[in-house]
């Protein structure tokens, strides 16, 4: 079955946590569903995370993984982004046993680029450098440490995707206003119905 890596897909704003939103409702696991549990998804989404983190990335390409071993490298990574960014946004903080994992992560990430490879952190102007999916998600998290970086993320409510609120206030409730937006106010809508005095009535 073919997905549409739409750009609703990458609300989480910047590439480490597109990446660790590639699992959805993590946070209930009978629900929780995982779009690389079909592998061929991971180069579909290394080609549209290309086209839709240009505003990080520039004009960056990212190659998927195609060795198990490197496909294993990547899921761990991808993990490992997961953790530590959501127990901080829960409040626990960058964990040592986190941090530890990520940096471990990452640098066996890094190690496995050509020797030739610019590790330069994502910026916008880039000129199209081709970088691993693992890696370039790496220093897409590495950016996030900063404290003024990681305040603004958030975790959204609905379908519990991590994502970056770059609105001024940090007011940003949702991942995606059009999709869990709606789709709460709908619930909303629907309870408010159902406690109707002589709802269900026919
Ligand atoms: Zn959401």
């Amino acid at each position: 079955m073919t997905f549409d890596w739409n750009a609703h897909r990458f609300s989480g704003g910047v590439l480490a946590l597109d990446l660790a939103n590639t699992v959805i409702f993590r946070e209930t696991p009978d629900r929780a569903e995982d779009r690389f549990a079909d592998l061929s998804e991971l180069q579909r989404f290394a080609v549209a995370a290309a086209h839709f983190r240009k505003g990080e990335w520039g004009e960056a390409q990212f190659h998927a993984p195609v060795r198990q071993p490197d496909i294993s490298k990547l899921m761990d990574a991808r993990e490992a982004i997961n953790t530590l960014f959501r127990t901080a946004v829960r409040g626990g903080g960058l964990k040592p046993e986190n941090m530890t994992r990520f940096l471990q992560l990452g640098s066996t990430l890094v190690c496995d680029e050509p020797g030739t490879q610019d590790l330069t952190l994502p910026n916008p102007v880039d000129a199209g450098r081709s970088l691993s999916l693992g890696t370039a998600a790496f220093l897409s998290g590495l950016r996030l440490l900063e404290p003024q970086r990681l305040e603004r993320i958030k975790i959204c409510p609905n379908c519990h995707w991590l994502y970056f609120d770059e609105s001024r206030n940090r007011s940003r409730r949702w991942c995606d206003m059009t999709v869990c937006g709606n789709r709460a106010k709908a619930q909303r809508h629907y309870r408010r119905n159902k406690d109707q005095p002589g709802h269900g009535n026919v």
